[in-house]
């Protein structure tokens, strides 16, 4: 299949890149590298600098490449960002995403699997959570990813694109050649390994005294190649469905640093911190309607090779993609 893959020099994107060409697909990657970098993006995909706002040159991309589905990552994904700064979100996720979908509907593309995310869903009532959880978010990030799902739906209806809605946990981990480089890192898993690399002195624990076991957030760590696998087999669905994307374990941040203690064999210290705004205590996957609608399985997905191939990559690539 021809797939135009927005985000693709990205973290998530670029695995998903690679597992897509491994998969013989054709892709098409449009990034603006504002997070993405250039040496993230393989070799053999077209690779176009552009940015969602500009919605011109998107839909001549469109119509020039022709993609017979679109994968769509490229957005903003930090929460205590979007708490600071919620103009942007709205932006870049809802605004840029209405461009990209009306080059679609203009070049006659239908197919669509959108990046969003467990924050839809705000404080859930009880965990692990299903897709019936409702979806109340209680930060601005979470909320311009709601409200592009209900853009879908209303392009769904009346342009007949056909939209899947993957609602990813938390990503983490790294294929052997692509991992996670932000130019300014706030993710627990990476902080934790470049704490142990000595490029940072602490990991800064955010909230000490949370609802949970040991006060501590618990998040359901998903690996990314788990990730990507959900979007080629949504490529193969030809009606509009929204599922969650998690193991159905959640671990604690105190959990995910004594476990990279192990892997990494370092010491790794801690500082407390107060509580992030707009951080849930915990979320936790139900994914059983993407393994039975889709025969989706994760294989990469346990906290220590997780954390095993993010250190490998951390460690092969001290300085991310040097760029
Ligand atoms: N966290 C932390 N220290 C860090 C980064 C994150 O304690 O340096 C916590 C954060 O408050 C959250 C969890 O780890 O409870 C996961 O955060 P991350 O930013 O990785 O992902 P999020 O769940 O916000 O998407």
């Amino acid at each position: 299949m021809k797939v135009l893959v927005t985000g693709g020099a990205g973290y998530i994107g670029s695995v998903c890149v690679e597992e897509l060409i491994g998969a013989g697909h054709q892709v098409v990657v449009w990034d603006n590298l504002s997070e993405g970098h250039r040496a993230a993006v393989h070799p053999q995909a077209i690779f176009l600098q552009g940015d969602l706002a500009d919605r011109d040159l998107l839909h001549r991309v469109v119509l020039e490449h022709r993609p017979e589905a679109v994968i769509h990552f490229a957005g903003k994904a930090l929460v205590p960002e979007s708490m600071r700064d919620p103009s942007l979100y709205y932006r870049v996720n809802v605004a840029g995403g209405i461009n990209l979908l009306d080059a679609m509907v203009a070049a006659g593309c239908r197919k669509i699997i959108f990046s969003s995310t467990c924050a839809t869903y705000g404080l859930p009532e009880k965990i692990p959570m299903d897709e019936q959880t409702p979806q109340r978010p209680i930060n601005p990030y979470g909320h311009s990813k709601l409200i592009f799902e209900q853009v879908l739906g209303w392009y769904a209806q009346i342009h007949g694109i056909i939209p899947t809605c993957l609602r990813y946990f938390n990503a983490s981990g790294a294929s052997a050649t692509r991992g996670e480089h932000h130019r300014i890192e706030t993710h627990l898993i990476p902080n934790v390994l470049l704490t142990a690399l000595g490029q940072r002195n602490e990991v800064e624990v955010f909230g000490e005294n949370h609802a949970t076991p040991d006060g501590t957030c618990i998040r359901d760590y998903i690996h990314v190649k788990d990730l990507a696998s959900a979007h080629i087999l949504a490529l193969e669905r030809d009606k509009p469905g929204f599922f969650n994307v998690g193991t159905g374990n959640g671990f604690s941040v105190r959990q995910v640093i004594e476990a990279a203690r192990k892997v990494t064999k370092q010491e790794i210290p801690v500082r407390g911190q107060p509580a992030r705004a707009g951080d849930p205590p915990a979320l936790v996957a139900a994914s059983h309607k993407l393994q039975r609608e889709l025969g989706w399985k994760p294989r990469h997905s346990g906290l220590e090779e997780i954390l095993t191939h993010a250190w490998d990559w951390h460690r092969t690539h001290p300085q991310g993609y040097s760029d």
